[in-house]
């Protein structure tokens, strides 16, 4: 039996009931990635003695693939950088500790882009990954192994990490579900950090339930990250099954007419007034809204982000751990440049060049101060609309996913990607992406939905509702399931 085509809920209940041994479905799993790997390139590193070593007996079962930001004890976390190349994780990420709690089996560490910097997964020292629905074209990125794992059937499900889109950006582009929790939501313990105070952990699925049962097993307080809220633990997974017509008829829903500008792909915004019309005539209240600070979030993000990047990345020198040039004769300080300069790709210069630059004492009032207090502006728009709305509709990205090569040596336009994806990072929202259709080129086009802090379950709901009523025809191929 073709065991990779099924969803996570239906191999939980195959095992449960005892009809396959898990065992079985591993077996079917890495063959599958055996097929389909070369050409995709999802993974940086595979586990499969690991994951047949570690399977038991009981019923519980989540074979899953981790986003190579993320420390699974024993395993190379390399982040997608020459720079950690050889690094093997002394401890397990908070997540991963949870997960394991649950009977996961760690499939494998996915392809990113160096430092979770980017959004096409082509600046990874471990090669591009390419999209399953066209191998000439980028899967988005940074977590594009992830999500292309998920979209070929590789896995059921794959955790991400999300700092200004990078799980809901290649959730779109790869057609399948990609949540991001609320800042503080998840733990972040054991998660590389890109940019501390907008980083978060989310979850990659090929439905919304799916994507529910593995953020309920993640969304724990945790001690070892301060900014982890101890909010109560909800069942997500129950929650999305529960929901009702009544539930739907008394949703407002927001459009921000910021998210609908010129520049944005014309099948895309179609789809969307699609689904919008269609939410419409089951009952729900559609409003226009504004959210008059968007047009700075790009510049914002591009200030703050390389910011904190700056400093978190400083730990990479050569001596603690990592990628050392042990070339002779040279000062401490020329060992420190020579390995940051051969550890790091031409994107992570970038980013710690403008961070320090924006943090420097001539420029620190100007660009990140300044930058701050937009964040701000950005945040208070959001808190502003969901007085009067539930939830925010929108697009994930402005167009499908690009030709391979084509943005890479144009920063600019390759930022532009996460422009509808970034303001739900700044402000520290939950959001989610959910498939919704195809452009001509049968290109998946995601929708994005925002909700207020902690009300994932409300997101979670109407993206279900969505997915079961709101039908289209799924494009297959040799490598999307
Ligand atoms: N593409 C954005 C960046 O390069 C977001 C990345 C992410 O969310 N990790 O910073």
């Amino acid at each position: 039996m073709e065991f990779y085509k099924l969803s996570l809920k239906e191999l939980q209940d195959l095992v449960k009931t005892k009809q396959v041994s898990k065992k079985e479905i591993l077996d079917c799993l890495f063959k599958r990635i055996e097929e389909v790997e070369k050409d995709l390139n999802a993974f940086i590193t595979l586990l499969k003695d690991n994951s047949l070593n570690s399977l038991n007996n009981d019923d519980k079962f989540i074979p899953i693939a981790i986003k190579d930001n993320i420390c699974i004890k024993g395993v190379k976390t390399t982040c997608g950088s020459r720079i950690l190349e050889n690094y093997i994780a002394v401890y397990d990420a908070s997540v991963i500790e949870y997960l394991r709690q649950e009977g996961a089996i760690f499939i494998g560490k996915t392809n990113m882009d160096e430092f979770a910097m980017g959004s096409s997964t082509e600046t990874s020292y471990f090669g591009i990954t390419r999209n399953p629905y066209d191998l000439t074209r980028i899967p988005g990125g940074s977590s594009g192994g992830s999500a292309v794992a998920v979209a070929s059937g590789e896995v059921p499900v794959a955790l991400g990490s999300d700092t200004g889109g990078s799980i809901r950006q290649p959730a779109a582009l790869c057609g399948v579900v990609g949540v991001k929790p609320t800042y503080g939501r998840v733990s972040r313990y054991g998660l590389v950090a890109f940019a501390s105070s907008l980083d978060q952990i989310g979850v990659f699925a090929r439905n919304v339930y799916d994507a529910a049962k593995v953020l309920e097993v993640i969304s724990k307080y945790d001690w070892r990250d301060s900014t982890c809220v101890n909010y109560p633990k909800e069942e997500y997974s129950r929650e999305v099954l529960e929901t009702d017509e009544i539930f739907i008829r008394n949703l407002k829903i927001g459009v921000p007419k910021e998210y609908f500008v010129e520049g944005i792909q014309k099948e895309i915004k179609e789809k969307i007034c699609e689904v919008i019309n269609f939410l419409s005539k089951e009952g729900v209240e559609i409003k226009e809204i504004s959210l008059p600070h968007t047009e700075y979030a790009v510049a914002v993000y591009y200030i703050l982000a390389p910011a904190e990047a700056s400093s978190n990345l400083a730990r990479y020198d050569g001596v603690k751990y990592g990628y050392k040039d042990m070339g002779e004769k040279m000062s401490m300080i020329e060992c420190y440049m020579s390995s940051r300069n051969q550890g790091f790709g031409a994107e992570v210069k970038r980013r710690i060049m403008l961070g320090t630059y924006s943090l420097s004492s001539g420029y620190y009032d100007a660009y990140y101060a300044k930058a701050q207090k937009v964040r701000r502006l950005i945040f208070e728009d959001f808190m502003q609309a969901f007085n009067e709305v539930d939830l925010i509709i929108a697009p994930t990205t402005p167009t499908t996913a690009f030709k391979i090569g084509e943005k890479i040596d144009d920063p600019l336009q390759m930022y532009l990607s996460d422009i509808f994806t970034i303001p739900c990072n700044l402000a520290g929202l939950p959001g989610i992406s959910i498939p919704c259709g195809y452009d001509k080129n049968g290109l998946p086009i995601g929708l994005q939905i925002l909700a207020p802090h902690f009300k994932e379950s409300r997101m979670l709901k109407l993206s279900y509702f969505i997915e079961k009523n709101f039908k289209f025809e799924k494009i297959l191929n040799k490598y999307v399931v």
